[in-house]
């Protein structure tokens, strides 16, 4: 089960809930911070963080020797990264997507290509055995997406199989009969089976990434004007890409009933209300998660993990 939670804007309390839900699932979990500008999931799980990447695109990088200048990079290359100008092929490093195009149909085999570092991927387990993970994109870096993309497919330790533990056994034993989940069943099968994406904010390119590829993604909101603008954003790229969502309500008590009243219209579940307390501000100001400041908090998100898949289990 791959679960992203989004939020429209930061500081919704996006993070909050990704945290506590990854403490809840135990060491059935792989956690991807996927807010690679401003990772900060890690402040409050505390992994080991042992194994580290670089990521980017590979540029090209044309052999000027070879090079006949007859254009037909250029006229591939649809972001207009590559020019022909005269006796010169002329490459635009910040607007290319190294799609590897211009590679494949240069005739002369001019182009060859470089990795152009944008950040670095992150990985270790926390001490509940958390399998955790984070992009990390260099200050200044115009794409978040490479990184992205590497990020979710990155699996720098093998998967610890048959962990001791507490396990959500509840959302373990129905795994096999959710969408795009292929574990294999048995004693011995892997136990990293929930995903949990900690989106970036917003509602641009890096979000689209990160919810492409899940089962479910949670939006984290509060009843506010600007929570609800920021909220029907957010639900319709969830639309666009027919992936199916849920809402949580962070600060629950200040604002209005707009929130709410725009999910009962729109079929959007409300799974959680989160009070607005000063204790809890305090503790989350502290470096604690959600349940080690509220531990009635538990069965809550478990009882949210549990909602989705049946949802999905539903749908299936
Ligand atoms: S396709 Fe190859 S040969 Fe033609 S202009 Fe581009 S780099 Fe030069
Ligand atoms: S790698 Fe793709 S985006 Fe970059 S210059 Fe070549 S065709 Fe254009």
């Amino acid at each position: 089960m791959r679960l992203v939670v989004a939020s429209g804007k930061g500081g919704t309390g996006k993070t909050t809930v990704a945290t506590s839900l990854a403490l809840v699932a135990g060491d059935a979990v792989r956690f991807l911070d996927c807010d690679v500008e401003a990772p900060n999931a890690a402040l409050f799980l505390a992994p080991k963080l042992e194994t580290r990447k670089e990521v980017g695109i590979q540029l090209p990088v044309v052999d000027e020797a070879l090079c006949t200048h007859c254009g037909r990079c250029a006229e591939v290359c649809e972001f207009h990264a590559i020019a022909v100008i005269g006796k010169k092929t002329l490459i635009f490093p910040e607007l290319c997507h190294g799609c590897g195009s211009c590679t494949l149909i240069c005739p002369e085999k001019a182009i060859s290509e470089r990795l152009d570092v944008m950040g670095v991927l992150e990985g270790g387990f926390t001490s509940e055995g958390i399998d955790f993970a984070q992009g990390v994109m260099n200050v200044g870096e115009p794409m978040a997406v490479p990184i992205l993309r590497e990020l979710k497919k990155w699996k720098p330790m093998s998967l610890r199989a048959a962990l001791s533990g507490a396990v959500f056994s509840e959302v373990e034993g129905r795994r096999s009969n959710l969408p795009g989940n292929n574990v294999a069943s048995g004693e011995n099968a892997p136990r990293n089976d929930i995903e949990i994406r900690d989106s970036p904010p917003g509602a641009s390119c890096p979000v689209v990434e990160t919810m492409r590829g899940s089962d479910f993604i949670l939006l984290v909101t509060e009843p506010t004007p600007f929570g609800l603008h920021d909220l029907k954003q957010v639900v319709g790229i969830t639309r666009e890409l027919g992936i199916p969502s849920g809402v949580i309500i962070n600060r629950d008590g200040i604002g209005n009933n707009a929130v709410e009243t725009y999910c009962a219209e729109t079929g959007l579940p409300v799974l959680m209300r989160i009070p607005m307390e000063r204790r809890f501000a305090e503790g989350i100001a502290q470096g604690k998660t959600l349940i080690q400041v509220e531990p009635e908090y538990t069965r809550q998100f478990r009882h949210i993990l549990m909602q989705i898949a049946d949802m999905l289990a539903r749908q299936s």
